[in-house]
């Protein structure tokens, strides 16, 4: 018997999978087989944003969007024109999956439940006829000219004549062997999105407070993030340092996760915190300097920063110092702590580093090597801060992988 040759072979059915699965079908016209290694679909979706699957962002215009990729980037623009943010919320609430978007910017379905993606995803794979396969896991792909091969661990093989790798990322080398074989390069895969651990810092007592806006930043390099700051038990979290693990992903990997930084508690300059301590002390000379917490800082932390600048209980705004002023400028605005190790940020994670995006053309995602063969997804040596900026690549590099298999079965 004739082996089936599948108009496209999908790998991975995760949220790029998916999309590209549903778009390359073509309404059911072409034979698209999605080949899924776990017995599970869609199980980061399902366990996203909390249960809440943080979808996208809302970002109208691709220009704003790339900002959000410490990997990827001005690359991504032109993908992301065909199909963004906007192209997204219009792709779902079509499909009668009503979102919201939250003051911060994110994107969530209404039902705050990731079930509404996960069957609108499963509903859309049905009605285009995608076949799905699970516990199916790809070991090798080559192409005999005419078409693709693709061998399963158990042994099996299948055929297909366009492919479209979406397996998503992973922090060892050895998961991507099979992918390499197909002559791409690959950029070292590691972890991105981490908060960091500070074994040493005096202030995890302090933990569960937070300042609404800080600038952290890592001295002697160009990596500084600002956004809401958390101490936690072992160190830090929250935007500004996510952030400023993503965009420092490969510099802090070098560094064994062993760097000093510097926080500034309220995200202000050194003049401007000089210069309204100054008029505060003009203005309430009186007050006690450790009972009067400023710049939105918490009471308890204030306290506690002020007694590193050595003031004492008694001390009011009139007996400051300028000695003291100053030391108290310098631990508002470069205090500085030991980051020694890192953790994941409440599970979330994301792969710096994969197939790296000189290997594609970025408006279709098809290997500029090898005609038919695409990858879309984390796969790729993309990542974006939180937000809903991983999906977002993810339904886009989805959305146009699938479409150009398609056009070009069409031909
Ligand atoms: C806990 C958590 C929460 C997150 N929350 C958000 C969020 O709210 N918003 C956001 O934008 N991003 C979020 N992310 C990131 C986002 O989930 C990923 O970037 C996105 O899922 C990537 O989609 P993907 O389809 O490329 O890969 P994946 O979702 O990882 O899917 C890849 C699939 O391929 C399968 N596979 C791998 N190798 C093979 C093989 N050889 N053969 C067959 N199948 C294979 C895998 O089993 C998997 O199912 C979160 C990540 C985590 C871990």
């Amino acid at each position: 018997m004739a082996t089936k040759i599948w108009d496209v072979i999908v790998v991975g059915g995760g949220a790029a999978g998916f999309f590209a699965a549903i778009e390359a079908s073509k309404s059911g016209e072409n034979q698209v087989l999605l080949l899924e290694k776990t017995n599970k679909l869609l199980s980061k979706v399902k366990v996203s944003g909390g249960g809440r699957c943080n979808v996208t962002h809302h970002c109208d215009y691709a220009s704003e969007l790339i900002q959000h990729y410490p990997r990827g980037g001005k690359s991504l623009r032109k993908g992301f024109e065909k199909f963004g943010c906007k192209e997204t919320r219009k792709w779902f609430e079509n499909r009668k999956v009503p979102l919201k978007v939250e003051a911060d910017g994110r994107v969530f379905p209404k039902s705050d439940s990731s079930q509404s993606i996960i069957s609108c995803l499963m509903d859309e794979a049905s009605k285009n006829d995608v076949q799905l396969k699970l516990q199916s896991e790809v070991a090798a792909v080559t192409n005999n000219g005419t078409n693709f091969l693709v061998k399963l661990t158990s042994g099996e093989s299948l055929q297909s004549q366009k492919i479209i790798i979406c397996s998503g990322g992973h922090p060892k080398s050895a998961a991507y062997q099979w992918i390499s074989k197909l002559g791409v390069n690959i950029s070292q895969p590691i972890p991105s999105l981490f908060t960091f651990k500070v074994p040493d810092s005096d202030y995890k007592d302090l933990m569960g407070l937070s300042v609404p806006n800080a600038w952290v930043q890592i001295p002697g390099t160009k990596w500084k993030q600002d956004g809401p700051l958390l101490i936690t038990h072992w160190g830090f979290s929250a935007p500004a340092v996510i952030k400023l693990s993503a965009w420092a992903a490969i510099d802090l990997h070098l560094r064994s996760y062993q760097f000093p930084i510097l926080i500034n508690w309220c995200r202000e300059t050194e003049e401007a915190v000089k210069g309204a301590l100054e008029e505060f002390k003009k203005q309430h000379p009186k007050k006690l300097v450790k009972k009067q917490a400023l710049f939105a800082i918490p009471s308890r932390l204030w306290e506690r920063i002020a007694n590193e600048a050595g003031i004492i209980e008694e001390q009011r705004f009139v007996d400051i110092s300028k000695k003291n002023l100053n030391k108290l400028v310098e631990m508002l605005v470069r205090h500085p702590f030991k980051v020694n190790g890192k953790t994941t940020f409440k599970e979330e994670f994301v792969t710096c580093g994969g197939v790296d995006l000189n290997e594609v053309h970025l408006q279709t995602f098809e290997c500029k090597k090898t005609e038919g063969l695409y990858f879309a997804g984390e796969v790729l040596n993309v990542d974006g801060v939180t937000g809903g900026f991983n999906f977002q690549h993810a339904w886009t590099s989805g959305y146009l992988s699938g479409k150009s298999a398609a056009d070009s079965l069409a031909k």
